[in-house]
C-alpha cells in the first residue's frame, strides 16, 4: 500500500496544445505490473460497486500481475464491450477509483489506466477474436443510432444468434465517441476497431440512413419485418443561451464545433481543408466536458487565446479534474464566476467581443451547488471573434416525434423502463435519450441490459408492460 500510484506519461503542455496527438501515452509493460502489484485483492471490492456495470475489476488486475493482459482484456469485455474506450473517457474518479479502498489513506489504484492497458495490448497483439456466435434465431433486430448504447446492445444480440442491423444517420459509425470527443483524448482508429469487431461478428451498418424521415418506424416493423427495434438516438440537440448575438458569425454551438473539428477531420489540417473558424481569440461558454473539449480543440486550431467562461467556481465545473488540470496546462484562461449577457457585432454581423457579468455565489440550488448570483452593474466587455456555446444538449425529436404513442418526459427525453421497453410494444430505449446527458459506460450499460431484455421477449414473447411516467425513468 505504500508503493505510490504510478503516473501514466503523457506529452509535454505546450507540444500537445498544439497538435491533435493523444495526450497521455498509455503504460508500459513494466509499469502496469507495477500498478497492478497495489491492488490488494479485497475480498469485498468497493471499486466493482462504483462501476456501472460491474466489471470484476481485481480479477482482471490479478491477470495483468500475472502478465496476461489480453486474458485480462477478455474479463472486462464479460460485461464492458469497450475497454479501450472506457479506459480512457470514463469518469473513474467518481466511479470505480471513487471507491477504491487505497483511496481512503492515499490514492486509490489507477484501474482506468490498467483497463486501458490491458485493452491495447490486446488489440496491438492482434489477440482479438471474433466470438462464436449462437445459431441462428431468425429474428431480426434495428437499432437506430450508433453510439455506445447501440454499439453494446447490437453486439450481445449478434452474440446471441439475432440478426442485428445498425441505421446511423451520420456518415461514421460511433456516435459522440467520433463526432465529439476529440483525437486527443479518444483516437478515432480505437472506435474504428470497435465497430469493426462488430461487423466481423456479422452486424451490419447502415451509414447515412436517418429514422423518421427517409425511413420511418412503420418502415421497420412492416416493410424491413424487424421484430424489435431499439433506440439509441442519443441527445445531440444544441442548446443555446438565448442571449443577444448569438447568431452572428462566428458563433457555434458546441456541437456543430466539434463536428467540423471531429467529424469532418479540422483537426487534420491541412489533409482536410474543412471550414471551421479558426478564432484568434476564442470564448467558450459552460463548464462541462463538452465546453472542455471545445476549449482544447480550439487552442490546437491555433487559437492565440482561449477563454473559459463559466458562471461558478472551478470546484464546481462539471467536467472532469484531469480535463479541466490538462486544460490549465495548455494555457487555456478561465474566467470564473462570470457569464455572458451579450455577443457584440462588427460593422459586418461577425463576432467582435462578448460582455460579461459578474456572479459571486449564493445559497446552494435544488443541484446542493451553491447558486451563481449576478453582481449588478459588474459588466465589461472581452475582445474575441470566436463564441461557443458549450452549456449541453437537449434531446431532439426529430425520430421521436414520428411515433405517436411513444410516452416522452417534459424535456422530450423517452419514458422507459429499467431494461429499456417503451410505451410502444417492441420498441425499446436507451442511453442519453433516456436518461438525458450522461456518460460512455452509463449508456454502453443501457444497451446491455436492453439486449438481455429483447432476447428474452424474443424467445418468450410475454405481455408488454405499460409504461407509466412513475415507474419509467427521468
Ligand atoms: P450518442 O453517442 O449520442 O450516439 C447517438 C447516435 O445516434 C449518433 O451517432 C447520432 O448521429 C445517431 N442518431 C441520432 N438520431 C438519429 C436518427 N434519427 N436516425 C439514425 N441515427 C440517429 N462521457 C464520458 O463518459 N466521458 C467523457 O469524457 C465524455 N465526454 C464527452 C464529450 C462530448 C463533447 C460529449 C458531447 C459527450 C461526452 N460524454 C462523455 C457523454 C457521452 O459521450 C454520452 O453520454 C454517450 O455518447 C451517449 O451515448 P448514446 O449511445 O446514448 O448516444
Ligand atoms: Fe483492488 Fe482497490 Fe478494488 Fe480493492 S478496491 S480490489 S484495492 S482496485
Amino acid at each position: 500500500m505504500k508503493i505510490p500510484r504510478h503516473k501514466m506519461p503523457e506529452q509535454p503542455p505546450a507540444a500537445r496544445a498544439r497538435n491533435f496527438n493523444e495526450v497521455p501515452l498509455g503504460y508500459d509493460a513494466e509499469t502496469a505490473k507495477m500498478e497492478a502489484e497495489r491492488c490488494i485483492q479485497c475480498k469485498n471490492p468497493q471499486c466493482v460497486t462504483g462501476c456501472p456495470v460491474n466489471v470484476q475489476i481485481p480479477e482482471f488486475i490479478k491477470l495483468i500481475r500475472e502478465g496476461d493482459a489480453p486474458a485480462a482484456a477478455k474479463k472486462i469485455k464479460e460485461t464492458n464491450a469497450l475497454p479501450a474506450v472506457c479506459g480512457r473517457v470514463c469518469p473513474q474518479e467518481v466511479q470505480c477509483e471513487g471507491k477504491c479502498v487505497l483511496g481512503k489513506k492515499g490514492e486509490p489504484v489507477a484501474i482506468g489506466r490498467l483497463e486501458r492497458y490491458a485493452a491495447d495490448c490486446e488489440r496491438g497483439e492482434c489477440k482479438v477474436e471474433i466470438p462464436k456466435l449462437a445459431p441462428s434465431t431468425g429474428k431480426k433486430i434495428a437499432v437506430i443510432g450508433s453510439g455506445p448504447s447501440g454499439l453494446c446492445l447490437a453486439g450481445d444480440l449478434a452474440l446471441l444468434g439475432h440478426e442485428v442491423t445498425i441505421y446511423e444517420a451520420l456518415h461514421k459509425a460511433g456516435g459522440v465517441l467520433v463526432y465529439g470527443i476529440p483525437e486527443f483524448r479518444l483516437p478515432k482508429f480505437i472506435v474504428e476497431s470497435e465497430v469493426r469487431y462488430l461487423i466481423d461478428m456479422g452486424v451490419k451498418l447502415e451509414l447515412n440512413a436517418v429514422i423518421g424521415t427517409a425511413i420511418t418506424i412503420d418502415d421497420l416493423f412492416n416493410k424491413y419485418k424487424y421484430d424489435a427495434i431499439y433506440i439509441g438516438v442519443g441527445a445531440g440537440l444544441p442548446k443555446f443561451m438565448n442571449m443577444e448575438g448569438e447568431n452572428l458569425c462566428g458563433v457555434y454551438s458546441a456541437n456543430e464545433y466539434l463536428t467540423r473539428a471531429n467529424l469532418m477531420k479540422a483537426y487534420d489540417h491541412p489533409n482536410y481543408d474543412t471550414p471551421i473558424m479558426r478564432g484568434r481569440k476564442v470564448a467558450v461558454v459552460g463548464g462541462g466536458n463538452v465546453a472542455m473539449d471545445c476549449l482544447r480543440t480550439a487552442m490546437r486550431l491555433g487559437a492565440e487565446r482561449v477563454y473559459s467562461v463559466y458562471r461558478r467556481a472551478m470546484e464546481q465545473m462539471p467536467a472532469r479534474n484531469e480535463e479541466i488540470h490538462h486544460a490549465e496546462e495548455e494555457g487555456i484562461e478561465f474566467h470564473l464566476l462570470r457569464n455572458p449577457v451579450k455577443i457584440l457585432r462588427d460593422d459586418n454581423g461577425w463576432v467582435r467581443g462578448m460582455e460579461i457579468l459578474k456572479m459571486e455565489l449564493g445559497e446552494p440550488d435544488d443541484s446542493g451547488r451553491r447558486r451563481p448570483v449576478p453582481i449588478p452593474g459588474s459588466e465589461y466587455e472581452i475582445e474575441v471573434d470566436t463564441v461557443i456555446i458549450g452549456i449541453g444538449a437537449d434531446a431532439n425529436p426529430l425520430l421521436t416525434g414520428t411515433i405517436p404513442d411513444l410516452k416522452l418526459n417534459k424535456w422530450g427525453y423517452i419514458e422507459a423502463l429499467e431494461d429499456g421497453k417503451t410505451s410502444v410494444e417492441g420498441i425499446w430505449a436507451g442511453g442519453d435519450i433516456v436518461t438525458g446527458a450522461a456518460t460512455v459506460i452509463q449508456a454502453a450499460g443501457a444497451g446491455k441490459t436492453a439486449a438481455k431484455s429483447i432476447h428474452e421477449y424474443l424467445t418468450n414473447k410475454g405481455d408488454w408492460p405499460k409504461v407509466p411516467a412513475e415507474e419509467a425513468s427521468e
